[in-house]
């Protein structure tokens, strides 16, 4: 939930209201418009696994019945990405800066596209 550059500034000021940017360093958080939506991966990923595992272990395994666990784990996809919502941007937006680091400082302050 801090900069991924400098590990001091916050990512967000509330909980679904993200910084634009570090205010210890400066760097961008949105690397480009749209940038977050990729946290979907991280979000969606992770709530169809839970649930893909819960469903059968309490029906199948525990023997529970069909319509308590349904109601249960349709509750928990709707419930589990809007409490992972911050932690899956904050891994996408780790994510992205460990596999393709930004080291220009035109996009670190914000300053448009890739210069590759
Ligand atoms: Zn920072």
């Amino acid at each position: 939930m801090r900069c991924p550059r400098c590990g001091n500034g916050r990512l967000f000021r509330g909980w679904f209201r993200m910084a634009g940017r570090c205010d210890a360093c400066g760097f961008s958080y949105e690397r480009e418009p749209g940038f977050f939506l990729g946290s979907i991966y991280f979000n969606y990923g992770l709530t169809s696994l839970i649930t893909a595992i819960l469903y059968p272990a309490l029906h199948f395994g525990w023997g529970l019945p069909n319509g308590p666990v349904m109601a249960a784990c349709a509750t928990f996809a709707v419930l589990f990405p809007i409490w992972f919502f911050r932690y899956a941007r904050a891994l996408w937006l780790g994510f992205d800066e460990w596999v393709d680091p930004r080291d220009d400082p035109r996009q670190r302050a914000g300053g448009g596209g890739r210069t590759e």
